[in-house]
């Protein structure tokens, strides 16, 4: 009876986090939005497909990026790529 409306959040919950995913890009495109260093400066780790992964050189966060659809969402920290 309720799955109609949970499968309508479960496709909310995806498009909401699309759409984190290409804010995250946009803050990315002007700094780190994890400790703000700008402009960022990345390392590039390990890649599939798409999707690129990188750590920022000041405070290791980890996007994986993926540049065609301009869309990016948070991974692990990753000291060793700081410099
Ligand atoms: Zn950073």
């Amino acid at each position: 009876m309720m799955n109609w409306l949970i499968s309508l959040w479960k496709k909310k919950d995806q498009d909401s986090s699309f759409l984190e995913g290409e804010n995250l890009w946009d803050q990315m495109t002007k700094g780190c939005p994890e400790c703000g260093c700008s402009p960022i400066k990345l390392h590039e780790g390990p890649s599939g497909g798409a999707c690129i992964n990188v750590f920022c050189a000041d405070c290791g966060q980890g996007y994986n990026i993926s540049p065609i659809v301009q869309w990016a969402q948070k991974i692990r920290k990753d000291t060793r790529y700081i410099r």
